[in-house]
Formats: C-alpha cells, structure tokens, sequence
C-alpha cells in the first residue's frame, strides 16, 4: 500500500492489513494517521513509518502489535509507533512466559465487574494482549489458568 495514496475512507490497518473493524483519521497538523485496529488497538503511525514496516519481519511485526494493543487496552493510551519500531517489539518477544500468564489475568480483571463473571476472551483477536503471536499462543495461557483453577 502506497502511503500517499491511502484515503480515510478505505482504511486498512497498514501493519496487519486487516480492514474489518479498521478506522483511520489524519492526524492533525502532523505527517501521520491515527489508526483503530482490532488487533493493534489505536495508534498513530507516521507515513515514513508505514513505509518502514511494509517490509518488516512478519513475526516481529506480530509483537509490535502487543506494543500497540497493550498501551491502548491498558495503560489506555495511544502510542506513536516509533519509526525503530523493531526496539519496542523485540521487548514483547523476549517476555517470560510468567509474564505473559500475569498479562492474561490482568486482562480478565480488567474486563470483569465482578467475582465469578464470565469474561470474554477472543483469543484470535486478544493475543497481542499477552505477547504471543496468535490464537493458540494465548489459549495456551487460558488453560494453564483453568487448570490451576485461578479462572473458569
Ligand atoms: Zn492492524
């Protein structure tokens, strides 16, 4: 996708492609878009940017959407992808999968109201949420929970 020809009106999330459920605003003022994704969350990606991941290593591309989707899902903040986009990505690669359990219950008590809800987890769309690369990677995290009956 050519960057300078990107219309908001055709938004495709220019990271993972993916157009459903995808939104996209000019940012005011700067060289940039503001973009909502469902696996990258909402971010801002400047057109230099968007040129630099075009060819970036598919799996690492995979853990810049935990730096994303993190930020915006819980520190509630949207981010700037930053044009050494490689540095904040490699930081979700190299989680422990300690750590990553811990995401997975911070998740859940972030979407539960109360003791015992059932909380929805769509692992397709919620693993950037705790640095795996897909689906599986993340109800790998979900079964280690129930079996240790910490959820249901
Ligand atoms: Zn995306």
């Amino acid at each position: 996708m050519d960057p300078y020809k990107m219309q908001p009106e055709d938004p495709m999330c220019p990271i993972c492609k993916r157009n459903q459920g995808t939104s996209v605003e000019v940012v005011p003022g700067r060289d940039a878009f503001e973009y909502s994704c469902e696996l990258y969350g909402q971010y801002r990606i400047s057109r230099l940017t968007i040129l630099n991941v075009k060819h970036g290593d598919p799996t690492l591309l995979k853990h810049l959407s935990a730096y994303t989707r993190q930020k915006w899902v819980l520190d509630e903040t949207v981010v700037t992808v930053p044009e050494s986009w490689e540095e904040v990505a490699v930081i979700s690669r190299d989680t422990t999968m300690h750590q990553r359990a811990e995401k997975l219950l911070k998740v859940i008590a972030r979407r539960s109201n109360q003791p015992g809800d059932e909380v929805p987890i769509y692992p397709d769309l919620d693993y950037p949420l705790v640095d795996v690369r897909d689906g599986s990677g993340l109800s790998y995290f979900l079964a280690y929970w129930r079996d240790s009956g910490a959820s249901n």
